[in-house]
């Protein structure tokens, strides 16, 4: 299972999808990828192999340059187009991709269906949108630290929003994580191989870490939203 996020200047698709390609070893049962259109956010997802995503997602897919993607290792749920990554909230406003367990999702969707909130995948990972959706005041960064402390399990989440169009926010706990740091276009993944084509300049993201990515540059900080310094690594290695 992994995950890639890109925000740049390239189309984000052919970014994601040889990200994913490269993280292709780490197994997966299903994939699906999610771009920022004009708009709104609109995703595409197929269970099997990647060229099942790529045949659906044809010539003709969008050239947008802010997107992410995901292998799915199926834990709640059976691989089907449904519960693939991204999720999303009932009127599409956010698209997350997980990669992990939230343990205590039951809790959490029992208390989001009370609230209103309407699910349509088997997954733990579909009550991250809602809880953001949930928690959303116009400031994604906070609401995703919001949502954070609410969260029990394991997590390499990507999040992105309609209304928020310049950023791309990411938070690790117990699920690999790496930042790339290119000239005005950065990228995140699960694991180095994904973003080598691009950059050799990364940081290596820790757990309760939250990364803010935008065209101009990387944030990194603590849940409690407290900047942290990182430091470089150059990877010397080839994939
Ligand atoms: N638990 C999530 C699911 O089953 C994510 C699995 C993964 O890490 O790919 O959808």
């Amino acid at each position: 299972c992994g995950i890639v996020g890109y925000i740049g200047h390239r189309p984000a698709i052919p970014v994601l999808l040889d990200g994913l390609k490269k993280l292709e070893y780490r197994g997966y049962d299903s994939a699906g990828v999610a771009v920022l259109e004009q708009g709104g956010i609109t995703t595409c997802k197929a269970v099997g192999k990647l060229v099942a995503l790529e045949d659906k997602l044809g010539a003709d897919f969008s050239q947008t340059c802010m997107g992410i993607g995901h292998t799915r290792w199926a834990t709640h749920g059976r691989p089907s187009d449904l519960n693939a990554h991204p999720h999303m909230d009932t009127e599409a406003k956010f698209a997350v991709v997980h990669n992990g367990i939230i343990e205590n999702y039951l809790e959490l969707k029992e208390w989001l269906i009370e609230q209103g909130h309407h699910f349509i995948s088997e997954t733990d990972t579909e009550v991250l949108p809602h809880l953001v959706e949930y928690f959303y005041q116009g400031d994604l960064v906070a609401t995703v630290r919001e949502v954070l402390n609410h969260l029990k399990g394991s997590f390499a989440i990507l999040v992105m929003s309609r209304q928020n169009p310049d950023i791309l926010v990411a938070a690790r706990k117990d699920s690999p994580m790496v930042v790339g740091l290119g000239e005005n276009e950065f990228f995140v993944a699960s694991d180095i191989p994904a973003i080598l084509n691009y950059t050799r300049n990364t940081y290596i993201i820790e757990d309760g870490e939250m990364v803010v990515l935008t065209k101009d540059g990387v944030k990194v900080m603590d849940f409690k939203g407290q900047e942290k310094e990182k430091q470089l690594y150059e990877v010397k290695w080839d994939a």
